[in-house]
């Protein structure tokens, strides 16, 4: 039985529809209204099951707006399944504001486990997963992307992104400026589907592994990049450039020990960046 005056929380499949939970099917069946993401890919989901409940959109262009209309409905006695179009609701989907008015307000929030595209990859990556950060998308520019993966470089937590398949070719090579060849990357693609792939070696090689295969990056992706291990031969973009800019008017050696001491990184490794790159 569900209870008047609530919402739940309803994560859907990230590929597989197995993956429904009984839990899940016996709320969508129970609710007065299912708020979903895209009530036509919901409506598929839903005949697939044989639910009828009815369904209203709330997308990230309407969800304040329909936040307060659903409020009210719950206040009147209704309860309702907040969905999203895959996965679990407000993980990079809408859903924040509904939920925040409702607590605001003291309507039950219930929360349903399920299926996460982020956890699902973290489970099978091989890498950390006692602590990790999940950084959601990140930004459509190169600069954006650079100056996030700089800001998160020396964080000791695995680290999680969601990526589309048009832009990872440009964010792997956005990362490799920033972290060097050496870090471990995990690319998880089309996770419970037919065409599951959890590839993870150093990034030098995930972008020839890429660039050998177009359909490596097809569908849907999480990128998973291993925390930083202190002691481990990070270089900083800003000292990669300094370097390069002193190497122009000094030997490279005298210009890696300038550098070195400016960006507090280890000669050897920067000497050998600038064998390999300048030279
Ligand atoms: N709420 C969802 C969740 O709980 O994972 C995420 C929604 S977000 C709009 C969609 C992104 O999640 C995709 O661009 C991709 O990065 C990731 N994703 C979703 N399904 C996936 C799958 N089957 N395999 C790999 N990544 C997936």
């Amino acid at each position: 039985m569900v209870d008047v005056s609530t919402l739940y929380i309803v994560p859907t499949p990230i590929g597989n529809l197995g993956d429904i939970t009984r839990r899940a099917l016996s709320i969508l069946q129970q609710v007065d209204i299912i708020a979903a993401e895209d009530t036509r890919y919901t409506g598929r989901l839903l005949s697939h099951f044989g639910i009828m409940t009815r369904t209203l959109a709330l997308h990230d262009h309407n969800e304040r707006q329909k936040a307060n209309i659903l409020v009210k409905k719950l206040m009147t006695g209704q309860n309702i399944a907040l969905v999203s179009d895959a996965g679990t609701p407000l993980i990079s989907d809408p859903g924040y504001h509904l939920v925040t008015r409702c607590r605001q307000v003291g309507i039950k929030v219930v929360p349903l486990p399920g299926p996460c595209a982020l956890i699902t990859a973290l489970s099978a990556s091989g890498l950390p997963s006692d602590r990790f950060s999940f950084e959601g998308f990140l930004p459509p520019r190169s600069k954006g992307r650079k100056d996030k993966f700089t800001e998160v470089a020396q964080d000791p937590r695995t680290l999680i992104f969601y990526e589309s398949p048009h832009r990872i070719i440009n964010t792997l090579d956005d990362m490799l400026e920033v972290l060097g060849s050496e870090r471990m990357v995990v690319i998880a693609r089309e996770l419970t589907k037919t065409y599951e792939t959890i590839h993870g070696v150093p990034l030098g090689e995930l972008v020839e592994w890429v660039s050998e295969d177009r359909n490596r990056i097809r569908g849907e992706i999480v990128l998973l990049i291993a925390g930083y291990r202190a002691g481990e031969d990070y270089l900083p973009l800003e000292a990669t450039n300094a370097v390069a800019l002193l190497a122009k008017e000094l030997p490279l050696k005298k210009a890696v020990i300038i550098t070195a001491k400016l960006f507090n990184v280890k000669k050897n490794t920067l000497y050998k960046w600038g064998l390999e790159n300048l030279q």
